[in-house]
């Protein structure tokens, strides 16, 4: 059976988020502690826990993953104005929910190298 994460009981609608893309694939929803004012989290349903846990078989999972992240930044009107994707991974990267997910952030400008 597959792994339950915060993030699948989120897609399965056992805890409330507000969703803002969804189809077969992928949900997006705004993160609970926003960084930016756009701030979404876009997370293929199917748990890979973290990137380093892809291989060669996902690759049109993780194809989608950016093209899905482009479509809700065009939804959400930060396309024009720029925004960033992110991934973190394990504990240096800061990773705290076990289950693929891509932050999309914009709304502002950001600051770059990250603290
Ligand atoms: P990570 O640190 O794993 O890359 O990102 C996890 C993100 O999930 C964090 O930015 C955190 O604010 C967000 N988050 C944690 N719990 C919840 C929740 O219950 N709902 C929502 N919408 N976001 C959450």
């Amino acid at each position: 059976m597959e792994e339950r994460t915060l993030f699948t009981k989120i897609i399965a609608g056992e805890v409330p988020a507000d969703i803002v893309y969804d189809d077969n694939d992928y949900c997006a929803f705004r993160d609970i502690h926003p960084a930016s004012p756009v701030h979404v989290l876009i997370v293929p349903k199917r748990v890979i826990p973290k990137i380093t846990d892809a291989g060669p078989e996902d690759k049109e999972i993780l194809g989608g993953l950016l093209l899905t992240a482009a479509k809700v930044a065009r939804q959400l009107g930060v396309d024009e104005s720029g925004f960033r994707c992110v991934i973190n991974c394990g504990k240096d990267g800061g990773q705290e929910v076990p289950h693929l997910h891509l932050h999309l952030l914009g709304g502002r400008l950001l600051g770059w190298p990250p603290g």
